[in-house]
C-alpha cells in the first residue's frame, strides 16, 4: 500500500505546532522516542524527523514526498518544490535591522555595509532588486550580536515580537518578507501519492477552516429574526427555532471570527439576548 512521506521538523519553533495539525486532521502517530521515522498508525502517512533546512532539499529529491517548514526556508533554500497550502502557524517576519542609536533614513542607509544573516540568498536577491550593494556575513545562528561585536553593521534576521532585537539594542528597519509555515510537496508524486495528499489537504482546510470560524447562538424576538439571520448569513442560512417562550426564537449560525465582533453591536440593537459563542471543531463546506 502507498504511503505518503511528510518531512517535518525534529525539534524547534516548527515542532509542536506541526504535530498538533496532524493531531487536529485525526492522524495518530506510533509513540517510538527518539525514531527518525514514525508511521501514523490510522493513515497511510509516515513522519520523517528533519533539521528544517534540511527539508527542501529531502522534498525536492523525493525521499520525502511532503514537509512542513517556513516560507523563509523555501525561500532560502531555491529548490524545485510546490507550496500547497499556508498552514496559518510560526508567523514572523525577516527584517534588516541596524543600532537604535543609528539614525535611519532609507535603504540608501545599507549601501556598503556589512550585514550579517542566515538568509544570504534572500537578502543578496533583495539587495539586488534594490540597487544596494552590501557584504553579507553568513552565520548560522544568534545573528542579533553580531552588531554589538564588532562583526556587521546591520543583521537580515526573523523577527516576530522585536524584543530579542531591543535587548541587543537593536531596531528594526525594514521588512524583507512576510513567513508563515506552509506546506511543501515534491513536484513529481505519483498519482497515487497525490490521492492521499489530497485527503491530507481536506483535512488541514477544513481544520484551518474551522479556526476561523465560530458557531453562534442567540435569542431574539420573533420580529427582529429576518434582520438579525440578514447579518449571520452562515453557512447556507441560519437554523431558526422556536422558543418556549411565545414570541421569542433562537438563531443558530457560523460566522468569521471576525465579522463577529463586527457585528456585535447591531445584533445587540436588534434585541438580541443570550448570545453564545462556541468554538468548532472541523467544518466541511
Ligand atoms: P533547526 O534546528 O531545525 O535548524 P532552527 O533553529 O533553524 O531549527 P527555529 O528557530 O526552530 O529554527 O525556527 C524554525 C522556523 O520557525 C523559522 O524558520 C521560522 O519560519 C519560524 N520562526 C522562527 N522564529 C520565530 C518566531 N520568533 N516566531 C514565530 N516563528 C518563528
Ligand atoms: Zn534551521
Amino acid at each position: 500500500m502507498t504511503t505518503l512521506r511528510l518531512a517535518i521538523q525534529k525539534s524547534g519553533r516548527l515542532s509542536d505546532a506541526s504535530k498538533g495539525l496532524l493531531k487536529e486532521c485525526g492522524i495518530n502517530l506510533q509513540n517510538g522516542k527518539n525514531k527518525l521515522l514514525a508511521p501514523a498508525v490510522n493513515f497511510p502517512l509516515e513522519i520523517l524527523y528533519l533539521r528544517d533546512d534540511d527539508i527542501p532539499q529531502y522534498v525536492e529529491d523525493g525521499i520525502a514526498d511532503i514537509g512542513i517548514l517556513g516560507e523563509n526556508v523555501v525561500a532560502e533554500s531555491a529548490k524545485n518544490i510546490m507550496v500547497k497550502q499556508k498552514l496559518g502557524f510560526s508567523k514572523c517576519r525577516l527584517s534588516l535591522a541596524i543600532a537604535k542609536s543609528e539614525e535611519f533614513t532609507d535603504l540608501s542607509w545599507f549601501q556598503s555595509k556589512k550585514i550579517a544573516t542566515s538568509y544570504p540568498q534572500i537578502l543578496s536577491d533583495y539587495l539586488l532588486k534594490n540597487n544596494i550593494q552590501c557584504e553579507i556575513h553568513k552565520i548560522s545562528g544568534s545573528v542579533e550580536i553580531a552588531p554589538s561585536i564588532g562583526l556587521a553593521d546591520a543583521v537580515c534576521d526573523i523577527v516576530s515580537s522585536g524584543s530579542t532585537l531591543f535587548s541587543n539594542g537593536l531596531k528594526e528597519v525594514k521588512v524583507i518578507m512576510r513567513s508563515e509555515a506552509v506546506l511543501v510537496a515534491n513536484e513529481n508524486m505519483s498519482i497515487d501519492k497525490q490521492a492521499i495528499l489530497n485527503q491530507f489537504l481536506f483535512r488541514i482546510e477544513s481544520v484551518n477552516r474551522a479556526k476561523s470560524s465560530k458557531y453562534i447562538i442567540l435569542n431574539a424576538p420573533n420580529e427582529k429574526v429576518k434582520e438579525i439571520s440578514n447579518l449571520l448569513p452562515g453557512m447556507r442560512s441560519p437554523t431558526v427555532v422556536s422558543l418556549s417562550e411565545p414570541g421569542w426564537s433562537a438563531i443558530h449560525s457560523v460566522v468569521n471570527e471576525q465579522k463577529f465582533w463586527e457585528v456585535i453591536d447591531q445584533l445587540k440593537s436588534k434585541g438580541a439576548e443570550g448570545i453564545l459563542v462556541v468554538p468548532i471543531e472541523k467544518m466541511i463546506l
